[in-house]
């Protein structure tokens, strides 16, 4: 995202990029490496968002700054508290580029997951992000941008800090990592530098619905933990739930895995399977499912399906759950059933969606001549979506905006 007026954001340019802006902006070359140095440490340190507060630069030095760089974050359209203590922010960078992040905290823990794509190109049957097509992908200041939202909100800077709020990051928000490689490289690389924002590799894990060809570059080149979409044991079911896998099967998907750059029983595999009633829950397919990882060293997160608005499914009942994860525990592999977080909210696992659409040639040029409120009315309608649309930078400390959709015997049933 190039900032207000046409600045350059200095979030997300790692040292060559940074040293290069800086030479261009007409930074002496030889105190760039310490200017570097020390913009890195604000930055990522300190969670700086403006220049003057830096009080160790000298003062031209700082309105050089200011005039062609910003440390904008992503303008926050909503941010929704869950009764769970789950947050979520939609997030906007731009015309129609909107995307949301969600916190979760745990006792020993705080988790962001984290927006790779606005939209996304997979289709999953049974994700509310599948149903909005991919808008583009995010840019390394926009995936980061997320985090650092969210640790301005929460008050978590700096890195250095011993009780961290955010101490792990999933890419499992809207989007498929795996299509966008780049850019998540590049955050992640900003998340995991240890002089800057300094979360540990083994408190990052990417998840990705089975882009086969690139796993094992994942593993090389970010080196983070792996989760795997996995949601069927057959082909002819997870072609129609994950369609991938039509062009990428389970044998390739599970051989990928096998050979996953440091994977072991310290770095296991994540396979994540959503419970649909019906559809991939019966007992047979828990011992099917245990002889097709034999060998990976894995656990399985077993995560009771999410429901939204017009979604073609049920979550399976929660004795069948129970049996299930039972069969998984016997083989030896922890089974964790997911407790599901902010769906009072619709922040739980593929429930993310935003209204940003791609926009039509023709409703490109309808805004470009008479402005945005035309192009909104020429662009293709979405599915209705139940979130209510608060003023920008409110919160909304009112849950439940969506919990009717859910049915009241399926939420006595889950874990809270
Ligand atoms: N595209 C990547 C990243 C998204 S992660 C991937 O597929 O892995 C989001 C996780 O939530 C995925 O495991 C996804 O399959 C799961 N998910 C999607 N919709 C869900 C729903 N309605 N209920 C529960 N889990 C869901």
């Amino acid at each position: 995202m190039s900032g207000d007026g046409g600045k350059i954001s200095l979030i997300g340019l790692d040292r060559e990029a940074l040293k290069s802006a800086l030479i261009a902006a007409g930074v002496p070359a030889k105190s760039v490496p310490m200017r570097v140095n020390q913009l890195r440490n604000w930055i990522y340190v300190h969670g700086a968002r403006d220049f003057a507060g830096m009080t160790n630069l000298a003062k031209d030095f700082r309105t050089l700054l200011e005039s062609s760089f910003t440390l904008g974050r992503p303008e926050i359209v909503t941010a929704q508290l869950s009764q769970d203590g789950t947050r979520k922010w939609l997030l906007r960078t731009g015309a129609g580029i909107e995307f949301e992040t969600v916190y979760i905290p745990e006792s020993d823990r705080g988790t962001l997951c984290v927006s790779s794509q606005v939209g996304c190109t997979l289709n999953c049957r049974f994700c509310h992000t599948g149903t909005q097509k991919l808008v583009r992908n995010l840019n390394p200041d926009e995936i980061l941008g997320q985090l650092f939202v969210a640790r301005d909100a929460l008050g978590d800077w700096p890195s250095t800090a011993p009780d961290r709020k955010v101490t792990n990051v999933v890419m499992m928000g809207m989007g498929e990592p795996l299509y966008n490689f780049d850019n998540v490289k590049a955050a992640l690389a900003a998340v995991t530098d240890g002089d800057g924002l300094a979360l540990s590799k083994r408190r990052v894990t990417l998840s990705t619905a089975g882009v086969v060809p690139m796993i094992p570059r994942a593993g090389s080149e970010i080196g983070s933990g792996l989760a795997i979409s996995l949601h069927a044991v057959r082909d002819e079911i997870r072609d129609v739930i994950v369609p991938i896998n039509k062009k990428y099967p389970l044998a390739a998907l599970i051989e990928a895995c096998r050979t996953y750059p440091g994977a072991s029983n310290a770095r296991r595999i994540t396979f994540e399977y959503v419970m649909l009633k019906g559809v991939n829950d019966s007992l047979a397919e828990a011992r099917d499912l245990v002889k097709l990882i034999k060998g990976i060293p894995a656990k399985i997160n077993l995560i009771p399906f999410n429901p939204w608005p017009g979604a073609p499914y049920e979550c399976s009942d929660w004795s069948q759950i129970e049996k299930f994860a039972e069969i998984v525990n016997r083989a030896g592999y922890a089974s964790p059933v997911r407790t599901p977080r902010g769906r009072d909210i619709m922040a739980a696992c593929g429930q993310l969606k935003s209204e940003s659409v791609k926009e039509r040639a023709s409703a490109r040029a309808a805004r470009e001549l008479v402005g945005e409120t035309a192009a909104r009315e020429a662009r293709e309608p979405g599915p209705v979506d139940l979130r209510e649309r608060s003023n920008a930078a409110s919160t909304s400390e009112r849950p439940g905006d969506a919990m009717d959709m859910l049915q009241s015997s399926q939420l006595s049933r889950m874990p809270h």
